[in-house]
C-alpha cells in the first residue's frame, strides 16, 4: 500500500493530468464559452444533473475545475468551486444556507469587505448578521437563537493578527446544530487546516496567498462534507425539492459533496460570478509553490516583526509568531508551521505618523492587497476600514495608529532597510 500523496505533491498534481488530446503538460486554459454534446440525451442528462459534464463556462470550465479539485485536495474536503472573488465566495454560501429574515453569527474582527458585505448588502436579502467577538467562543454561543442558521470566523483575522479558536468556536456551531464557515485566506491550507478543527465550509479569496503573485482576483469554497443537511432539514436548497432539478433533493442525490453542487447549480448558474479561465490558470499556477512561499513569508515576517518591536518610534508589534504575543499558544495549536505574512504595529505618532510611512516607503508597495510576492504596507483607518464605524475600527485591529504589512519574499535584509529609511523620516 503506498501512502495518500502529501502537501507539496498535491499542491502539483491534484486535479491535473496531460491533456489527453494534445499532450500538454500544463493545464490548459480552456477559453471557451460552451462544450458540445453527444447528443440530444446527453445534453439533456445534463441538464438534469443526471451526468457530470461542461454546458456553458458560467456554471463550470476544465480549467476551473482543476484548480476546485486542487484546492480541495490541499483543504481536506470532498469538494470545491471556484468563483470570480473571495467575496463572490462568500455570496454563494450564504445565498445557498440563507432564506429572508435568517440570522447567521460572524466574529467582528473580519476583513474590512466582509463587515461591509454581511453588514450593509446583505441587509438587502434580510439575511441577518449578528457580530461576536473572535477571541471569546462563549460570546457566538451567546447569539444563538432558532433562525442561526450558520457561523462564521477568520482562522487568522485580516488585519488584526488575530487567532481564532476554531475549536471552540467549532463546538458552538455543532451545539447550535449549523454549519462551521472558516474564511482560511490568511492562514492557506499550508498553514492552517480548518477541517482538522471542526470546519464544515472554508472560503477563500485566492487572489491573496494561493495565487499569491497580485496578479488575479478568485475565490474559491470548500465542501468539507460533514454537515449531514437532510438530518439537520433547515436548508431549504438542499434539503428539499428543487422546482428547477425536476423535484430533485440535491443533499440526497449528491450526499457529502452536496453543498459545492448546490452552491454552483443554484448560487453561480442565477448569480453568475464565474472565475475567467485565465485567472483559474494563474491561481493554479501559483499554488503550485504555495508551501515554499509561505515558509519564506512566515520567515521573514518574524524576522521583521521581531526587529521593529526594537525600533523606538513603534509603540507595538502584534505578530501571533513573537514568543510574548498572546496569540502565540493559540498560534501553535491552530497554525504551528507559522503565523502567515501579514501583521499589524502602532506608530507612537499615531494617524499622521501612518500616513508620512505610507508614503516614505520605497520598496514597500502603498496597496490595499495582501498575499503578494511583493511586500505591501497600509495604514488601515484611512484606507481599507475607512468605512468601517469608528467605534468598531479598534474592535477590528485598525485603530488609527496602525500600520499593516504584507512582508513578502524578497531578501529580508533589503526589506528591513526600507522600514529603517522609512522610518527615520517619521
Ligand atoms: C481579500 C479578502 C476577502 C475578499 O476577497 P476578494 O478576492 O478581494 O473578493 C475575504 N476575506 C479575506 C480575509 C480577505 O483578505
Amino acid at each position: 500500500m503506498t501512502d495518500a500523496p502529501k502537501f507539496n505533491t498535491l499542491a502539483i498534481h491534484a486535479g491535473a493530468k496531460p491533456d489527453p488530446t494534445t499532450g500538454a503538460r500544463a493545464t490548459p486554459i480552456y477559453q471557451t464559452t460552451a462544450y458540445v454534446f453527444n447528443d440530444v440525451d446527453h445534453a439533456a442528462s445534463l441538464f438534469n444533473l443526471e451526468a457530470f459534464g461542461n454546458i456553458y463556462t458560467r456554471i463550470m470550465n476544465p480549467t476551473q475545475g482543476v484548480l476546485e479539485e486542487r484546492v480541495a485536495a490541499l483543504e481536506g474536503g470532498t469538494a470545491a468551486l471556484a468563483v470570480a472573488s473571495g467575496h463572490a465566495a462568500q455570496f454563494l454560501v450564504f445565498h445557498t444556507l440563507m432564506e429572508p429574515g435568517d440570522e447567521f453569527i460572524a466574529a467582528r474582527q473580519l476583513y474590512g469587505g466582509s463587515i461591509n458585505q454581511f453588514g450593509q448588502s446583505f441587509k438587502k436579502f434580510d439575511w441577518r448578521v449578528k457580530w461576536a467577538d473572535g477571541n471569546d467562543p462563549a460570546s457566538f454561543a451567546a447569539q444563538v437563537t432558532p433562525k442561526t442558521k450558520a457561523i462564521f470566523c477568520e482562522s487568522v483575522a485580516n488585519p488584526g493578527g488575530i487567532i481564532m479558536d476554531l475549536d471552540a468556536i467549532a463546538a458552538v456551531a455543532k451545539k447550535a446544530g449549523v454549519p462551521f464557515i472558516v474564511d482560511n485566506t490568511m492562514a492557506t491550507p499550508y498553514l492552517c487546516k480548518p477541517k482538522d478543527h471542526g470546519a464544515d465550509i472554508i472560503v477563500h479569496s485566492a487572489t491573496k496567498f494561493l495565487g499569491g503573485h497580485g496578479n488575479s482576483i478568485a475565490g474559491v469554497i470548500v465542501d468539507c462534507g460533514t454537515f449531514d443537511w437532510m438530518k439537520s432539514g433547515k436548508y431549504a436548497s438542499l434539503s428539499q425539492p428543487n422546482p428547477s432539478y425536476r423535484g430533485m433533493v440535491l443533499a440526497e442525490t449528491f450526499g457529502n459533496f452536496s453543498f459545492a453542487i448546490a452552491c454552483r447549480v443554484l448560487g453561480l448558474r442565477d448569480i453568475g460570478p464565474a472565475i475567467a479561465p485565465l485567472n483559474a490558470f494563474l491561481i493554479l499556477t501559483g499554488i503550485e509553490t504555495l508551501a515554499l512561499r509561505m515558509q519564506r513569508h512566515c520567515e521573514n515576517a518574524l524576522a521583521v516583526a521581531t526587529w521593529l518591536e526594537k525600533h523606538p518610534k513603534v509603540a507595538w508589534v502584534n505578530y501571533a509568531g513573537l514568543p510574548e504575543n498572546k496569540y502565540h499558544a493559540l498560534q501553535q495549536k491552530i497554525c504551528p508551521k507559522g503565523a502567515g505574512a501579514v501583521f499589524t504595529f502602532g506608530l507612537k505618532g499615531g494617524y499622521e505618523a501612518g500616513v508620512k510611512l505610507v508614503l516614505a516607503v520605497n520598496l514597500f508597495s502603498h496597496v490595499a492587497n495582501i498575499g503578494d510576492t511583493r511586500s505591501l504596507i497600509i495604514h488601515p483607518a484611512s484606507t481599507t476600514h475607512s468605512q468601517v464605524p469608528r467605534d468598531q475600527l479598534a474592535a477590528a485591529g485598525a485603530a488609527a495608529d496602525v500600520v499593516r504589512l504584507s512582508v513578502g519574499i524578497e531578501d529580508k535584509a533589503d526589506i528591513i532597510a526600507d522600514l529603517e529609511q522609512a522610518l527615520a523620516g517619521v
